[in-house]
């Protein structure tokens, strides 16, 4: 069966269905937290996210969205960003993100497999370095742990005591989406984070996700273009900070 895995999607609806409308058939989805913050459109994804059932596991900005949490850690922008989404979101919306649970999140389908927003370690702890990697690779049973919170698409592997960053092969594919393969080997522990729906910061503004295949063995890391443009509109009609437009242009 194939697993869609989606991540920081933070309110960018336009993003999202290009996402939706470029992912392959699958039999379920998973959410690694961050549906809303920064984008305009806080309802409609967790709409659109919930039709679908999604495993779903907490971000730090959908702690912070629906009053679970004040916004004083976060930086004047995201703060701004979580008031506004907190005001606008309907109340069955802020419920279902209360609801959501915090990870390391196991799912009776997915063998071997868990879901967690930042780091099996911390939920809110950053894995950005093979450092980060290693530390989390060494504790965790599990041989696939899907994460997000970095907005960086990439994968890591502990092998014999060593972990890598690893490089991803480039597939020939006849659509518009850019699409790369990792093979995945049964005596290697992963890290594997999809990048980012909503908000992609690897300087690459193309909307990103994966999908697993616990068949074939593989991951495949989709890169797609979205309405960037229509998505930057409705930031600013909304009247969110002007650089949460600007930086979506930038992949940043
Ligand atoms: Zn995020």
């Amino acid at each position: 069966m194939r697993l869609l895995l989606v991540s920081d999607i933070h309110g960018n609806l336009e993003a999202l269905e290009a996402c939706l409308g470029s992912a392959p058939e699958h039999g379920a989805i998973a959410n690694l937290g961050d549906v809303v913050g920064y984008g305009a459109s806080p309802n409609q994804v967790i709409e659109l996210l919930r039709e679908m059932d999604p495993i779903s596991v907490r971000g730090n900005h959908d702690r912070c969205c629906c009053g679970l949490e004040d916004t004083t850690h976060f930086n004047p922008i995201a703060a701004d960003a979580a008031n506004w989404t907190r005001g606008e979101l309907s109340e069955a919306n802020v419920d279902w993100l209360r609801e959501l649970p915090s990870g390391p999140l196991r799912d009776g389908n997915w063998d071997g497999v868990q879901f967690v927003h930042g780091s099996p370690l911390e939920e809110d702890g950053y894995i950005a370095s093979e450092f980060s990697a290693s530390a989390a690779l060494e504790i965790s049973p599990f041989r696939l742990t899907f994460f997000g919170h970095t907005h960086i698409q990439c994968a890591y592997a502990r092998q014999r005591y060593v972990t890598e960053a690893l490089a991803l092969e480039r597939l020939n594919v006849a659509s518009c989406a850019q699409v790369s393969r990792l093979r995945l080997d049964p005596n290697t522990r992963y890290l594997i984070n999809p990048g980012s729906v909503g908000q992609p910061r690897d300087h690459d503004r193309r909307s990103a996700f994966a999908v697993y295949d616990d068949e074939k063995q593989e991951v495949l890391f989709y890169r797609v273009p979205y309405d960037i443009a229509r998505a930057q509109e409705r930031i600013l009609q909304a009247g969110l900070p002007r650089g949460l437009a600007l930086r979506l242009e930038d992949g940043r």
